[in-house]
């Protein structure tokens, strides 16, 4: 079988008969799902290696239908994000948005170094809301359907922005709203989405936010999110974490 070298991180795995798992990985050869063998006997060559958060050196064998996963490395261990269980939430909420939005073949790091600069953030910081909201907001980003938050998407205009358009997938302003499946929006949690936006994760951390704009602006990003992606998300509820 022909091998190939990889490096990621696990983004989720579901057991496979007696003692394999599939694990389903996002690398920097695309999001790739592969079989684990004998994972879960005791004493297993791969350990607790393939556990979510881990940044890894990886080597697979191509078949047919699913690669194998034959070697792993571990190039980044991050125990501090299992230190308390908002954390936790936190890191699967981050790998299901990626698991989601994640395409097979694709050779576009940007994913996985923001996966990878989200999770550095969240094990060094007490907080998890606006990493969390950043991320949400840069992981559609590069995937290519944020929102227009620039301007009216209905007639251009760049005032009485008031309103996201769910359906029209951008703001939509005061002239051209219809009032249907829309989310009134607000000045300072526009500026705080373009803050976003333009910072890096290491800046995001060092910031601070109101939490009545943090979270309007998750409502928006997941209302957005929830209508244009086709896929059920078991970690999150209107942009924060499920209890
Ligand atoms: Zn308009």
């Amino acid at each position: 079988m022909k091998s190939y070298k990889a490096n990621g991180l696990v983004l989720k795995s579901v057991k496979l008969g007696e003692a394999d798992k599939i694990v389903t990985l996002l690398t920097t050869e695309g999001r790739v799902s592969a079989v684990a063998k004998g994972i879960r006997r005791t004493g297993s060559k791969f350990g607790g290696r393939l556990e979510p958060g881990n940044d890894l050196a990886l080597v697979l064998a191509k078949g047919r239908n699913l690669d194998t996963v034959t070697q792993v490395h571990i190039e980044r261990v991050r125990p501090g994000l299992r230190t308390d269980l908002a954390k936790v939430k936190a890191v699967f909420a981050i790998l299901e948005l990626a698991d989601k939005l994640a395409m097979e073949k694709d050779q576009d790091f940007r994913l996985l170094g923001l996966v990878s600069a989200t999770l550095d953030q969240l094990e060094d910081n007490e907080g998890w809301a606006l990493l969390l909201l950043a991320y949400d907001l840069k992981a559609v980003a590069i995937s290519g359907f944020l929102p227009n938050f620039s301007e009216c998407v209905l007639c251009g205009s760049r005032d009485g922005l008031i309103q996201l358009g769910i359906k029209e997938g951008g703001l939509v302003c005061r002239t051209c709203y219809s009032g249907q499946n829309a989310i009134k929006t607000n000045k300072a949690v526009l500026e705080l989405i373009d803050r976003l936006l333009k910072l890096k994760m290491v800046d995001v951390a060092l910031m601070s936010a109101d939490s009545e704009s943090v979270s309007l602006a998750g409502k928006m990003i997941w209302t957005h999110i929830r209508y244009h992606i086709h896929a059920s998300f078991k970690t999150r509820v209107n942009g924060g974490l499920v209890e």
